[in-house]
């Protein structure tokens, strides 16, 4: 078993010398969507929560309560067959013992109570949940940036490998956990959510910290910058486009995750999709360092970037050169395309 798992002894030995100890509080949600597929889909709202399910943990990572409420829909009056076939819901429970979202997100942020972190497995739920709020209005109560723990992205660094995310069953039974309950409903996924993460290392998973994307920052002033202790983030406030997003200079610069130096550019930024941009720094000190730039839509329109530098071997560096090769290989040939083109006067 990798170095980042603990025995639940050793994780408490350590949490008893803490005094400040935040709860956890692990969620999980269940939604319907369009039975009719995305043409009868409503576009502010998806996904239409119809259950919360939550376990709260103190900062010993005991269990000491649960939460579980089903919500009657009001979008979608039918389930979509996937999720009766995966949950096992009925609708018509789901009118008979369900309450309104409005009430269940009230009582849900008040059994969470003041100080805590969010724990999720993956990062939809966060971002469903708070979709379903601003549907029905609610106001959020949480700081900006919002930070959670996303116990699937902890869970794949445990196992050595941040790109490799496994299912919540596949956890569950590679730590060899009991059980005794159904997976795939809200109170259940979120009870093996925190038992995946009382298995883990408190102490080595505990800077992984994740940030919600849902509202990013919406000036200069409130762009994040985060410190792990192998790589470091920037999340950007949204650009009108692309290009203009790539033409800021903050977006664009590469600091040396280490010793925070401004660093020269070796290979200037590029891309292979638009999605995705590459480029490579040199520290003086720490030697090659690769930016790497995640480009997203923002849900309330236009581009951010979510920027990583992280310093490489030459496994990295060699890697980021054929990229670059390929994507130089791709723009002859669009160039081939367009000369063509041009000769002829009309589509090829
Ligand atoms: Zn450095």
């Amino acid at each position: 078993m990798p170095a980042i798992f603990c025995c639940l002894a050793d994780l408490r030995k350590v949490c008893y010398n803490d005094p400040i100890m935040k709860n956890y509080i692990i969620f999980d949600l269940e939604w319907n969507q369009s039975p009719g597929g995305k043409e009868n889909s409503v576009d502010r709202l998806p996904f239409e929560i119809i259950e919360i399910g939550a376990v709260k943990l103190d900062g010993r990572f005991c269990m000491v309560s649960e939460f579980h409420r089903l919500i009657t829909p009001t979008v979608y009056s039918q389930l979509h067959y996937k999720i009766s076939e995966v949950t096992h819901m009925d609708m018509e429970v789901l009118r008979q013992e369900g309450d309104s979202f409005v009430h269940v997100i009230r009582d849900f942020l008040e059994w969470c109570g003041g100080d805590f972190w969010f724990c999720t497995w993956g990062s939809m739920d966060l971002t469903e949940l708070q979709r379903n709020m601003e549907y029905y209005h609610v106001d959020f109560p949480f700081e900006r940036p919002l930070y959670y723990y996303d116990v699937q992205k902890l869970y794949a660094l445990a196992r050595g490998d941040v790109r490799e995310k496994v299912s919540l069953d596949k956890a569950v039974e590679e730590l060899a956990l009991e059980q005794d309950r159904p997976f795939h409903r809200a109170l259940d996924d979120a009870f093996y959510t925190g038992k995946v993460l009382q298995c883990m290392d408190h102490q080595l998973w505990e800077p992984y910290i994740s940030v919600d994307y849902y509202r990013v920052p919406e000036k200069a002033e409130e762009e994040i910058y985060l410190k792990f202790p192998t790589y470091s983030k920037f999340v950007s406030r949204a650009f009108p486009t692309k290009e203009e997003a790539m033409e800021d200079k903050i977006v664009t610069d590469i600091v040396c995750p280490r010793c925070k130096r401004m660093l020269r550019k070796k290979v200037r930024w590029f891309s292979l999709n638009q999605r995705q941009y590459f480029s490579l720094g040199i520290c003086p000190q720490h030697g090659p360092v690769r930016g790497k730039i995640r480009m997203k839509k923002g849900e309330r329109g236009g581009f951010y970037v979510v920027k990583t530098m992280k310093t490489v071997d030459e496994e990295g560096v060699r890697s980021l050169f054929e990229k670059r090769e390929e994507q130089r290989n791709k723009r002859h040939v669009r160039n081939d395309i367009k000369k063509v083109k041009e000769m002829f006067g009309r589509p090829v």
